[in-house]
């Protein structure tokens, strides 16, 4: 086991000056300062300070993190480890990331705002995932096919591919990231993982716990830095046999061209304008909180924020009412605080991009019913929304057609079951859909008909590392979660065998 200074503990820095605390890349099992000596800051959004800065990485820093999962991947000491072995490897990790999940979720708090009481909950369930791709490790096998002669054997091999480069932003970094290292590293592949850089630190957190389980160096590496430096050089590098991608849909687009143009595979889970289809006769209030939920929990910075809803023109009014009167409660605060129901928005960007989606909604000719301005707080220099309420939507806009990332929702009045699933439907995404309805030939039948990876019935925002995720559309390419997501991080090869022995064909048929 390597001998590994930790990183350095989350804190909230409470005012300016001193030295940051200073986190390296993890490159072969040891802490390494970017070639170029230059770092980048990361603010925590509450306080608006920076609270620790990370290695800006380079093309040369990209390099050398892709030559040693390379090297690590053609070192027999991984790919040929026993599945069993890997699989117990991943379990161990799981007991630790068990122990570190307060430290793990403080930082991630400190790094992007969202409510520590939401990053628990999410660093609790990383050991269920990291066993259960643990299991998948065991079960990872071929097949024989039967052959056109019964002489001839056929199997196939599930192999790894190789150099998996995993790509995250900010809102979920450690859920998001091993939803692509779970896979790729229970089918033997190895991983360089690229964090957003406004949340760069709980990963390199998590990676010395790699050391401590005993995976071999050069299996598990992170670089940091900004996507158009590092990032971009790291899914340039030939050596890369895949590249799974959480982000923006612009930028997976970007990457899909380039790793396209060069046959590298990739999985992309992108942007989403999830609409909630509320149909007459379904739960009001269970259908409220499950908009509230969808959209202002993690103050609406979800993939999967629904946040269009389509109801029915004589239910509109009282359904808004009941969103607003919720919304209104909801408590703002600072993150860290177990009352906090809303933190703040990541950046003051965020912010900026969520005000001017409001301003544009007003101008498109919706109305606002409640929120709509940024909050301040006493004693706390943060990005505050408010929850935002639209009505009088039409989804041509572009409120009801692009992604905002924040904590807004616009109410849409619909005529019918179809004209519910067609405005569902009309938008470039296709993650994920709300379906609130008592009745159950109608919840199925809608559910069937959406445009959607993911469809919540009379529920939202329910997740497991066991049911596949996939973006329809611009949503995305690929599988995450599940046994499915095992096919994106292996490659099937055919293998056929003549066991009889001195048998010749005839050359000039092709054999069937
Ligand atoms: P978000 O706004 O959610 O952060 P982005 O798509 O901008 O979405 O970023 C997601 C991740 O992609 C981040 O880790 C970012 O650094 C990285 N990234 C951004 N641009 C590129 C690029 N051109 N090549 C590789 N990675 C990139």
């Amino acid at each position: 086991m390597t001998a590994l200074p930790a990183a350095p503990l989350p804190q909230r820095r409470a005012h300016e000056g001193g030295p940051l605390p200073r986190y390296e890349h993890f490159v072969a099992g040891s802490w390494m300062p970017p070639g170029g000596g230059r770092y980048l800051e990361s603010t925590d959004p509450t306080s608006a300070q920076p609270w620790y800065e990370f290695a800006r990485g380079d093309e040369d820093d990209a390099r050398l993190a892709v030559g040693a999962a390379y090297e690590a991947f053609h070192d027999s000491s991984w790919r040929d480890l026993p599945q069993s072995r890997r699989s117990s490897l991943l379990r161990r990790l799981a007991g630790l990331v068990h122990e570190h999940v307060e430290d793990l979720a403080l930082t991630e708090t400190l790094d992007n705002g969202k409510l520590l009481s939401e990053m628990r909950g999410q660093l609790a369930s990383l050991p269920a995932h990291l066993h259960y791709y643990a299991g998948l490790a065991e079960q990872l096998c071929g097949e024989t096919v039967p052959g056109p002669h019964p002489a001839i054997l056929n199997y196939t091999l599930r192999e790894p591919l190789g150099v998996v480069v995993a790509i995250t932003p900010w809102n979920s970094p450690l859920l998001l990231t091993t939803s692509k290292i779970g896979p790729a590293l229970a089918a033997g592949n190895t991983v360089v993982v690229k964090p957003s850089e406004h949340t760069s630190a709980s990963v390199l957190r998590l990676a010395p716990l790699f050391e401590e389980a005993g995976f071999p160096p050069g299996v598990f590496n992170v670089v940091t830095g900004l996507g158009r430096e590092v990032g971009q050089a790291l899914v340039e590098d030939s050596r890369v046999a895949k590249v799974s991608f959480t982000g923006s849909t612009h930028t997976g687009s970007e990457l899909a061209a380039s790793c396209g143009a060069r046959f590298v595979r990739t999985t992309l889970e992108l942007g989403g304008k999830s609409p909630h289809l509320v149909f007459p006769g379904a739960d009001l209030d269970q259908a409220a909180v499950g908009i509230v939920a969808g959209v202002f929990a993690a103050a609406g910075q979800s993939c999967v924020a629904g946040s269009r809803v389509l109801v029915p023109r004589s239910l509109h009014d009282e359904l808004a009412e009941r969103v607003v009167e919720r919304a209104r409660s909801i408590r703002i605060g600072d993150p860290l605080e177990p009352a906090t129901q809303l933190g703040q928005l990541a950046t003051a960007q965020q912010l900026a991009r969520v005000e001017e989606y409001v301003a544009l909604g007003v101008a498109e000719g919706a109305r606002v019913l409640t929120g709509g301005d940024r909050r301040s707080i006493a004693g706390l220099a943060g990005y505050f929304m408010e929850p935002t309420v639209f009505v009088g939507g039409d989804n041509r806009m572009r409120l009801c057609q692009e992604e905002i990332f924040g904590p807004v929702v616009t109410f849409i009045s619909v005529d019918s079951e179809d004209e519910a699933i067609d405005l569902a439907n009309h938008t470039r995404y296709g993650l994920a859909a709300g379906v609130w309805t008592a009745d159950l030939s109608r919840a199925h039948r809608v559910a069937a008909r959406l445009d959607a990876g993911t469809v919540w019935i009379n529920t939202y925002r329910c997740t497991s590392p066991m049911s596949p995720r996939s973006g329809f559309k611009d949503s995305g390419i690929g599988i995450e979660h599940s046994a499915h997501s095992m096919a994106e991080y292996t490659r099937l090869k055919s293998v056929w065998v003549e066991t009889r022995e001195g048998f010749a064909d005839d050359p000039f048929v092709l054999r069937t």
